[in-house]
């Protein structure tokens, strides 16, 4: 970003500004409806949209056609509820808590069954509120996260009883590696899953993250549910990332200084300078999502030029090496970037020794955000 934007900041400008395109968003979204047709694309919104505003990214997902959403816990479907049309599926992927069922029930929240006595406790619900309940059944075919187990596929495809009061809108699993093309657990997991759905002849398949839609049409199923690549991430290891950025990020400069040979640098003195150096100091440091595995790692760009993290990242602030720069060229408010034409945020985590996944989560909530 150019270093002289810094009259753009608004007032409330704190670390620096995260922006989050919903253009590049919904054309994510599309781009990977279009690639997984006729399966159905869902998006996975859990966390807050990875931290970048469920109440933002929803909506725009809505406008982009999207209508099946995924959170982690109820509460998330509570909050997202009221931002999404009518017609908006919410699912809960972890599944409930006991006595979490009575509001996803009244609410038509789809909770993703875990486990049998979470079968029957919705089983149950669906006895009391008088009618059959939505259901996603999640099976464990390799991953030993969460899911029904495949014994637990046996019983139920003894006992069909067991779903009786339940509508299964979908048999879903979640594949361990599906960002690593070659890695021979994805079609291992497959086979688990196809496996298991002979039991279930009229239930349709929900399967594929990001990296599984990547994979091939045999992992698509009927409904996939991305959320990394929705946000720009890279979905496959061995490929060129197809996606669009999504996210920018820049943080402002609160000191430049010059510091002769010797000086050290930050906490524990990590760094310690051999020539005179020009140093700036950010706004955002380890509390606002940038790791301290960015200590001497990683870097900020401005002008094209790479600046060198140098010592400690600290809880407010890092400091950069700016002594390629032209003199005055940062000054105090001036943004330089951590995330965007010159670093990639997967650039960023991989130099904090970190998953893309990591860093947005991370962001919080100290940059001024422009919703593009
Ligand atoms: C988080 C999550 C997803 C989305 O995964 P991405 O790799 O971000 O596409 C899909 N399914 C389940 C069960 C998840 O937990």
């Amino acid at each position: 970003m150019d270093a002289s934007t810094a009259d753009n900041i608004d007032d409330e400008a704190l670390s620096g500004v995260l922006s989050i395109d919903l253009a590049a968003l919904q054309s994510n979204y599309r781009m990977l409806a279009d690639r997984v047709a006729p399966a159905t694309c869902a998006a996975v919104v859990k966390a807050d949209a990875y931290g970048l505003g469920a109440d933002r990214v929803g909506p725009a997902l809505a406008s982009a056609g999207c209508r099946h959403f995924f959170v982690a816990h109820l509460v998330e479907a509570k909050r997202l509820k009221r931002h999404l049309p009518r017609d908006a599926k919410l699912y809960v992927l972890n599944g409930l808590m006991p006595g979490g069922e009575s509001y996803a029930a009244a609410n038509g929240i789809i909770p993703v069954i875990n486990s049998l006595s979470q079968l029957s406790q919705w089983s149950a619900a669906a006895e009391q509120h008088g009618a059959r309940l939505p259901a996603v059944l999640q099976f464990d075919t390799g991953m030993s996260r969460l899911g029904l187990s495949a014994a637990d596929a046996s019983v139920l495809a003894e006992n069909r009883a067991l779903l009786r009061n339940l509508d299964v809108q979908f048999l879903m699993s979640h594949l361990a590696s599906a960002d690593e093309h070659l890695n021979s657990q994805n079609v291992q997991q497959l086979a688990a899953m196809q496996a298991i759905a002979v039991n279930f002849p009229d239930a349709e398949l929900c399967f594929a993250n990001s990296g599984g839609i990547f994979l091939g049409a045999a992992f698509h199923g009927a409904l996939v549910r991305p959320g990394i690549a929705l946000y720009g991430g890279a979905p496959t290891d061995s490929l060129a990332n197809p996606m669009k950025p999504v996210v920018r990020l820049s943080v402002r400069v609160i000191q430049t200084h010059t510091a002769p040979p010797g000086t050290l640098v930050g906490y524990g003195g990590s760094h310690h300078t051999q020539s005179e150096m020009r140093l700036a100091t950010l706004a955002a440091g380890y509390a606002d999502g940038l790791p301290r595995s960015l200590s001497d790692r990683g870097a900020a760009y401005a002008l094209g030029q790479r600046l060198p993290i140098v010592g400690r990242v600290s809880m407010d602030s890092m400091t950069i090496d700016i002594t390629s720069l032209p003199t005055d060229a940062l000054q105090l408010g001036s943004l330089v970037e951590l995330i965007g034409a010159d670093q990639t945020l997967e650039d960023l985590a991989r130099d904090a020794g970190t998953i893309a996944y990591e860093i947005l989560t991370g962001l919080g909530h100290r940059y001024h955000r422009q919703y593009i």
